[in-house]
């Protein structure tokens, strides 16, 4: 129901957080009975807040991005089945398999190590079926409240109530849908598959490298920690908000530290001064293509929103 919709408008209620736990837990008891499509674009859609327009708006290719990255380290590098019939391969398994076949890909390979060009090939064939079939489906799911669409322009407008929520809970609500998607899987997957599945699913959008970032930030600053400020020898990558919670890789997000802060800070946020710090250095980070989703006011809220989520400010590297 409610795949067909070109266009839907997001109904106008004035929705409690009640109600938005309500749609929110309805979608996922009821999302996963025959394919992952559902799931797999709830886990999109909270690795996509960060980048929201100040409307409220994603496009259909930024979130298919996610969608695409997602299912390519679950079918092609660790083998899960996806749909509710053994010896069926659902669409996007075959766009998957088909796609690694012809351009004889390595299974072991993320999906970040594919040329651009073809990562953007399967991001279209991707954004082509969850266009048809998803979107409306989705909506449909919420009973019309989380977005307004536009298949023909392809974009969502997500309603404001959802995006303080989904900020607000997103570490609640990702663990649950992985939960969820953990469920599905586990009927239609060998148990060699299924093993550590929680971890191969709540990692399933993590970079095999952050090398590209390490070189932008080299290229555009002084190689010293940014929370010590000791020279650097050995060079780390931080998710300045741990990626646990963002759950996305922005440049923004990024700053160049020594192993000892870096291991020592690992999934704690660093003290409120280095966050003025931080933003400090991205009104210096002359990086235009790259700061496209930046705002100094959304780095703070994504701050305070991550305390809300328990990750503690309490951490300062050792004087
Ligand atoms: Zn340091």
């Amino acid at each position: 129901m409610g795949w067909e919709l070109g266009v839907a408008e997001a109904k106008s209620e004035y929705l409690t957080e009640t109600d938005l736990w309500r749609h929110t837990q309805q979608f996922l008891m009821n999302a996963t009975h025959t394919t992952t499509y559902k799931h797999m674009l709830m886990k999109a859609l909270l690795e996509c807040t960060i980048e929201l327009s100040d409307s409220g708006v994603l496009t259909f290719n930024q979130i298919s991005r996610h969608v695409t990255k997602m299912y390519w380290s679950l079918i092609v590098t660790n083998g899960l089945r996806q749909v509710n019939q053994i010896g069926k391969l659902s669409s996007i398994e075959k766009t998957m398999l088909t796609f690694q076949a012809t351009h004889e890909i390595p299974s072991t390979w993320n999906f970040d190590r594919l040329p651009v060009q073809q990562q953007q090939q399967l991001i279209r064939n991707v954004n082509q079926f969850y266009k048809k079939y998803v979107y409306g489906s989705f909506y449909a799911s919420f009973e019309g409240t989380v977005y307004s669409f536009n298949r023909k322009e392809e974009w969502v407008k997500l309603v404001p109530g959802y995006i303080v929520f989904f900020e607000k809970y997103k570490r609640v609500l990702m663990n649950v849908t992985n939960y969820q998607l953990a469920v599905f899987l586990e009927k239609y997957n060998t148990r060699e598959a299924m093993e550590r599945i929680l971890n191969k699913i709540e990692f399933v959008s993590a970079r095999q490298s952050l090398n590209e970032f390490k070189q932008i930030l080299l290229s555009h600053g002084h190689p010293i920690c940014f929370y010590c400020m000791r020279p650097l020898k050995q060079i780390h990558v931080d998710h300045f908000i741990p990626w646990s919670y963002i759950q996305n890789d922005v440049l923004w997000n990024f700053v160049l530290a020594c192993p000892t802060c870096n291991t020592s800070k690992n999934n704690r946020m660093a003290k409120v001064d280095y966050l003025y710090a931080l933003v400090e250095r991205n009104d210096d980070l002359r990086v235009a293509e790259r700061m496209e989703t930046y705002k100094e006011t959304k780095l703070i809220h994504l701050y305070n929103y991550a305390v809300q989520n328990g990750f503690e400010a309490n951490w300062a590297p050792k004087t």
